[in-house]
């Protein structure tokens, strides 16, 4: 049997590695337009790459991925995090849980990740085409014809599509297989950034770049999103940091342009009842009566933020504690919970991934096989899956390209 894998990153590499080492006599090309396999992967975790998680209750796990987690139910249970930690541990890639949950090889260098690979290829069946970029795949009855450019198409029996999504485009991944997809059969739903920054129009908010917040909650009034806390830092652009991307991804089709910016409402105390936060400021401002209320707000947050909490409650910031009012409190508590940013879009590039892909009604969850051309199979970011940032991205590639790649055997 031939078999094509259309794309050398996560996905592609775990259904080449899985073929190969299951059964070798299966001929497997492995098509990337690089020069290198895995060029995402090496960047990714900030180089580090971030490769898993080390959550192992399942019903947390699938709670990470706002789309696609009930599809991911059979790759995630044949493959989950505790059996990817074993699998490199196993190819020689020593990896490390961090207190936050993420893992990551021991030698903090993404390169061993994709050098177990390569070592896998060097003593099995599968031919790496690298510098190969596929332009077109054709089904003339049982048969696919792999049409790359400046050679000759070729025909194989099964293909697999792992070409990613179309986040970080330099690094190969440009969204060709949605194209491939669609002359296949399939459906591409709607995609959008997901896992990036936004961008303010806000002065206040650009005058805070380099202030950082630990824990706090984001919403808009645009659509209901769970509540998800996290950390966050004001940037000269607008708003960053964990909990902006996991807001991001849960608010990724929502449109946040200069003509329709997104009020986005920061709750900088998610923990805290609106009465208790009325309260707390309430006591500070009692126990201090002659201090400033720049002052005593700055106990409780940065100095330059409760500088900026003034003034958007419209409040002197040289008035006593002991002056304040109970319309103030109010205004006060309310800002606290409700920071309101005027997003007017997402940081050019910098998401981390792209939500939508192939519809994933057409694909089957078990094997991942398309439901609408037999011996076409999919794995990674180019099905309609996406996750937060924390190792679930590669996670699902992982997964699903294990899950492909065993497929196809059966
Ligand atoms: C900066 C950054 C950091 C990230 N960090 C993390 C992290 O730490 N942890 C995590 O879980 N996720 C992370 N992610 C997300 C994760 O890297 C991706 O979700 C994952 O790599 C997707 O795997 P994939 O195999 O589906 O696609 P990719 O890894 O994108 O691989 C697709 C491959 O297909 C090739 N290709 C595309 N079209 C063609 C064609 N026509 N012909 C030949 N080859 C083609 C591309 O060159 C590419 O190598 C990060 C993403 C980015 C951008």
């Amino acid at each position: 049997m031939k078999v094509a894998i259309i794309g050398g990153g996560a996905a592609g590499l775990m259904a080449a590695a899985t073929i190969s080492e299951t059964d070798p006599s299966v001929e497997v090309f492995l098509i990337e337009r690089n020069p290198e396999l895995g060029k995402k992967v090496v960047i990714s975790g900030g180089g580090r790459c971030n490769v898993t998680t080390g959550i192992r209750d399942m019903r947390t796990l699938f709670s990470k991925y706002p789309r696609g987690s009930k599809f991911l139910s059979s790759a995630l249970y044949g493959f989950p995090p505790e059996r990817v930690y074993e699998w490199f541990e196993s190819h020689g890639v020593p990896l490390k849980i961090e207190d936050d949950a993420r893992v990551f090889p021991v030698s903090d260098d993404g390169r061993d990740i994709v050098n177990a690979f390569k070592k896998i290829f060097a003593s099995t069946s599968v031919s790496v085409m690298l510098g190969r970029t596929a332009k077109f795949i054709e089904k003339k009855g049982d048969e696919f014809f792999i049409h790359c450019t400046n050679h000759s198409p070729f025909p194989v029996d099964k293909v697999i599509l792992t070409t990613g999504g179309q986040a970080y485009r330099h690094t190969g991944s440009s969204g060709d297989g949605y194209g491939f997809s669609e002359s296949l059969g399939h459906t591409i739903t709607p995609l959008a950034a997901s896992l990036s920054s936004f961008l303010s129009r806000d002065a206040w908010v650009k005058e805070l770049a380099g202030v950082s917040w630990e824990y706090a909650s984001l919403r808009t009034d645009r659509c209901a999103t769970p509540e998800i806390a996290g950390a966050f830092l004001f940037t000269h652009h607008g708003i960053t940091g964990p909990v902006v991307f996991a807001f991001s991804a849960l608010a990724a089709f929502e449109v946040a342009t200069p003509t329709k910016p997104m009020k986005i409402f920061i709750n900088l105390f998610p923990d805290t009842a609106p009465e208790k936060m009325d309260d707390t400021i309430r006591t500070a401002c009692k126990l201090h009566p002659k201090r400033s209320v720049e002052n005593i707000l700055g106990a409780i947050v940065p100095k330059s933020l409760a500088k900026q909490l003034c003034a958007l409650t419209e409040i002197n910031g040289e008035t006593h504690g002991g002056e304040i009012n109970n319309k103030q409190f109010a205004a006060l508590a309310h800002i606290f919970q409700n920071l309101p940013i005027t997003a007017i879009g997402r940081g050019a590039g910098d998401e981390f991934v792209t939500a939508g892909g192939v519809e994933l009604s057409e694909v089957d969850p078990s094997t991942m096989q398309s439901k609408i051309t037999p011996g076409l199979f999919f794995g990674g970011e180019i099905l309609n899956i996406d996750g937060f940032t924390g190792g679930f991205n590669l996670q699902a590639s992982w997964a699903t390209g294990r899950l492909a790649g065993l497929s196809i055997l059966k």
